[in-house]
């Protein structure tokens, strides 16, 4: 497998589908890092995605303003961080981040955490192009390349 997926999603429902698959390959302790600009569609992964964990539709509102919401999913906590408005990365201490480590993080503007973003993890990043979104899917740390195998 190579380092790095991309994907084409012509549409929402795409960007939806991508989440779908993606949901088995993750567990407790896994960080993603949802990467690209306003409007890209990270908060539409991030929704497709906690639905699919929890096996039924979530209401999941943009973290914007919380900057990080929590989900159930069976044993499975999901933390769902948007580190937009965060204005130094120290700041995601109060944002309980080191707990996340025993559940699922979702990170969108993930670069905004600094040096508190774990090394091992995997970054998707979206971007939009003409005709609907691009999306590229790289594992960051050996053990992702059997993970993802089938993706
Ligand atoms: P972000 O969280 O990155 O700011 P959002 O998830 O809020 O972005 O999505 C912005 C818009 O992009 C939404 O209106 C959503 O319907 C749309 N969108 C998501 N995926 C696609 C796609 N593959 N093609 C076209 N529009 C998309
Ligand atoms: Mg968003």
């Amino acid at each position: 497998m190579a380092d790095l997926l991309e994907f084409h999603l012509a549409d929402e429902a795409a960007t939806a589908r991508l989440a779908q698959r993606l949901a088995p390959h993750l567990q407790a302790g896994d960080v993603l890092a949802l990467h690209g600009g306003l409007g890209a569609g990270k908060t539409t992964f991030a929704r497709a995605l906690i639905s699919a964990l929890r096996g039924v539709t979530t209401e999941v509102p943009s973290p914007t303003y919380t900057l990080v919401q929590t989900y159930e999913a069976g044993p499975l906590t999901i933390y769902h961080f948007d580190l937009y408005r965060l204005e130094d990365p120290d700041e995601v201490r109060e944002l309980g981040w080191d707990e996340t480590a025993s559940g699922l993080a979702l990170i969108e503007w993930p670069l905004k955490a600094g040096d508190h973003l774990p090394v091992w993890r995997l970054d998707l990043t979206l971007e939009q192009t003409a005709d609907g979104r691009t999306a590229r899917l790289e594992p960051q740390g050996e053990d992702w390349q059997a993970r993802l195998h089938g993706i």
